[in-house]
């Protein structure tokens, strides 16, 4: 693509020039007019309000405050050389401190003139002070300046003098260029249309420089749709693709295995969840269309027998069936649990992972081939080259963050027609993202847990609160119990003061003397930490005490109680994950989140959502708006690397959908962008004329580079 007016170096705009274009790129990544352009204010401030030095108090954010200066006096050497102003506005005095430009500003600054200084306060003992503030002399004549753009900068280039001004300046100075209003839109227009957005010159431009609250809205509303529709389109592109071209096996029938199972041998009665995921399940499988289905389901919600009555779907149809898990001791449970079910059906589970000896792995690799044997479970090991089946028809992946999309793949090339895949997770993503990252996945939920289940008691507790908890565990030791104690660190690390694991080990050691304890952390051999594991899970040792690498799933429905120590420094969906190790039986269990008395209010709030709720759903949404998508496991997965610079995952749902919605349509209108023929009949169909489409390709081109199809558009 030829370079645009957007990409001119931000040295030639005003005020910018060599050296503080290269600050720009080291310290912002702002390098053309279009990362300048694009890097928005982080909030607005109305500037037509001017505070008093007497109401400040708390938490202030960036404001304004009228006065003059009462005396300015240079203090400190060298690198701690600063000037020190006394400011006052009649009510109170402040300090106002610059480190950067001492001799200019000493000789700009003149007595008993008014100025406005506009910046951060902070109080620092018993003093206001406000640290390179924006300073003008007042005018009582001028208008007060109405809402302004904020930008985010680092103390870095704040004391190499660039400023808030100079941003301004230098976006003024982009805005006035005759390329500027040259710049083709980048959306096309019947979208725009539709939605009223400004043009993409007017929305840059309000971005900045606002009028009014309500044009501002709009404008964001526009960039951050536009973000998200690209993004979207882009999915959708890549994934309509697939489906239409990757051919499945067609299972047309429920058989006898299954009804066997389901009439005669099932130890439950399946949860309303449970059917209806099935049915979903079966759908896809009549299709002809290759399934990729991502089945979410909390900590215990009976994933694993979805998977196994999926797999009897394809063994019923002549066709066998596998399901990987990450980790030796996860795939041994499952391959107990469904022997067992199978075995009472007559059908055949074998299991293989790494340690399986040599000549057990060749009469498997021959019952593979021949198909004697049904389902196959087990690790990594599935994918060796060496492994084939005679028809694989289904391959269920257990916790999917440890696969990537390339094993995936791997998993379908075993065979000419691919199998159908079912990932399960227990991570909860919240819809908006799970449409997004997995766009190319569909995706069922079990959002219901199986009856009879006790909820799983969380208690809150402090450092000096910690002779109950250990009375607890104690007690819970006497009855036979078990229990996980999970640090968030493996070595001491005085500065964060956290309890490590090795110091912890110590301690747990001595607070139980005579009780077998093993320990995991993910810096252990492979070996070492499933011989530790192995242990807790026959029930050889009492205590387990771990980093996170428990958090993946085992079943010790013995183990009672969960400790978390430091529990303010782990993720509430990554507590959620840990808290979901107990209460697999029927008894009582309980979830000690274990943190310190001096927490910052936002952070008790955090943990104490951990024990108001249980709700994985509400504990991932909660999470995904305190920590940001960024943070979510299994966002990494996505083989589409979305950069979102306005728009926001968590927060922004519905224009998530609008953008999905216009992105469908515009796919349904113009099939020529997924290079597949049928003008599906998908939405109310949005058809582009040539100029419209170039400018699709345009966007997808820039913001996706890599390996596109541009061949639609000519
Ligand atoms: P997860 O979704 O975490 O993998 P599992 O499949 O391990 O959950 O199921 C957790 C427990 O619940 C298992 O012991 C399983 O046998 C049991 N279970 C699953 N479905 C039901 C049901 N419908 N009714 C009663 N128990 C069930
Ligand atoms: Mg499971």
């Amino acid at each position: 693509m030829e370079k645009g007016f957007l990409d001119t170096s931000v040295k030639f705009l005003k005020g910018i020039g060599e050296a503080k274009g290269k600050l720009l790129a080291e310290q912002l990544d702002i390098h053309t007019f279009r990362d300048m352009i694009e890097y928005y204010p982080f909030r607005y401030i109305d500037r037509s309000k001017i505070y008093r030095i007497s109401e400040l108090e708390g938490e202030m954010p960036i404001i304004q405050i009228c006065g003059h200066f009462l005396h300015l006096n240079i203090e400190g050497e060298g690198a701690k050389r600063r000037l020190v102003g006394a400011f006052t506005d009649g009510s109170r005095v402040m300090e106002v401190i610059w480190f950067a430009g001492i001799k200019v500003i000493k000789e700009m600054i003149k007595p008993m003139t008014q100025y406005i200084i506009f910046g951060k306060p902070t109080l620092f003992r018993n003093t206001w002070s406000m640290a390179h503030p924006e300073i003008d002399v007042y005018d009582p004549a001028l208008p007060p300046a109405g809402v302004q753009g904020v930008y985010n900068m680092t103390d870095i280039i704040r004391k190499r003098g660039i400023g808030q001004r100079l941003f301004r300046t230098a976006i003024e100075s982009l805005i006035s260029k005759p390329g500027f209003a040259g710049m083709p839109e980048t959306l096309p227009a019947p979208i725009i249309e539709r939605y009223r957005f400004p043009s993409i010159t007017d929305a840059y431009r309000v971005l900045h420089f606002p009028q009014d609250a309500a044009s501002l809205r709009k404008a964001r509303e526009r960039m951050k749709f536009e973000e998200l529709f690209y993004l979207e389109l882009q999915i959708l592109r890549y994934s309509q693709n697939r489906n239409h071209n990757l051919k499945g096996h067609i299972f047309p029938q429920i058989g006898t295995f299954f009804n066997n199972f389901y009439n005669h041998c099932i130890p439950f009665e399946l949860t309303g969840a449970q059917k209806r995921v099935l049915k979903e399940i079966r759908a896809d499988m009549k299709t002809g269309r290759q399934m990729n289905r991502l089945l979410q389901g909390d900590v215990g919600s009976g994933k694993t027998m979805v998977a196994f009555m999926s797999m009897l779907m394809s063994v019923d149809n002549g066709y066998q069936a596998c399901m990987m898990a990450p980790t030796e001791i996860l795939s041994a449970q499952h391959y107990e649990t469904l022997k067992s079910w199978g075995d009472s059906i007559g059908v055949r589970v074998e299991l293989l992972t790494g340690s399986t000896r040599a000549k057990e792995r060749r009469e498997i690799h021959r019952g593979l081939i021949d198909g004697d044997i049904d389902i196959l479970v087990g690790t990594h090991a599935l994918l060796e080259e060496n492994v084939q089946f005679k028809n694989i028809g289904l391959a269920v992946i257990d916790e999917q963050h440890r696969f990537g999309v390339a094993q995936r793949a791997k998993m379908w090339g075993k065979n000419i027609i691919p199998p159908h895949v079912l990932v399960m997770t227990a991570t909860p993503i919240p819809r908006t993202l799970a449409m997004t990252v997995y766009g190319d996945l569909d995706v069922s939920v079990i959002n219901e847990l199986p009856p009879g289940r006790k909820p799983i008691e969380t208690w809150l507790r402090f450092d000096t609160q910690r002779g109950s908890v250990t009375r607890h565990i104690q007690n819970q030791l006497k009855e036979g119990r078990q229990v996980y104690i999970v640090y968030p660190l493996i070595h001491e690390n005085d500065k964060l003061n956290l309890r490590s694991l090795e110091v912890g080990l110590e301690q747990v050691r001595e607070t139980y003397p005579g009780v077998e304890v093993s320990f995991v952390h993910g810096k252990m051999k492979p070996a070492e930490k499933e011989y530790q594991m192995q242990k807790f899970v026959d029930g050889r040792s009492r205590i387990m005490v771990a980093t996170t690498v428990i958090e993946v799933g085992v079943n010790v429905p013995n183990a009672s109680v969960m400790v978390i120590e430091n529990a303010e420094r782990f993720g509430l969906s990554q507590l959620h994950q840990l808290r979901g190790r107990v209460g697999r039986g029927a008894d009582r269990s309980w979830c000690i989140l274990m943190t310190h008395e001096k927490l910052a209010a936002p952070t008790k709030k955090r943990l104490n959502i951990m024990t108001e709720t249980s709700d994985g759903f509400l504990i991932s949404e909660a999470d995904m708006k305190l920590r940001g998508p960024g943070d979510m496991e299994g966002t990494q997965q996505s083989g589409i690397a979305f950069n979102l610079k306005i728009a926001n995952l968590a927060t922004d749902g519905q224009i998530v959908q609008m953008a999905r919605d216009a992105a469908e349509d515009v796919l349904a209108g113009n099939p020529q962008i997924t290079g597949v023929e049928e003008g599906s009949g998908l939405k109310s169909a949005l058809k582009l004329e040539l100029p419209d489409l170039q400018i699709l390709a345009d966007q997808l081109k820039r913001r996706f580079e890599k390996k596109i199809d541009w061949s639609f558009i000519s």
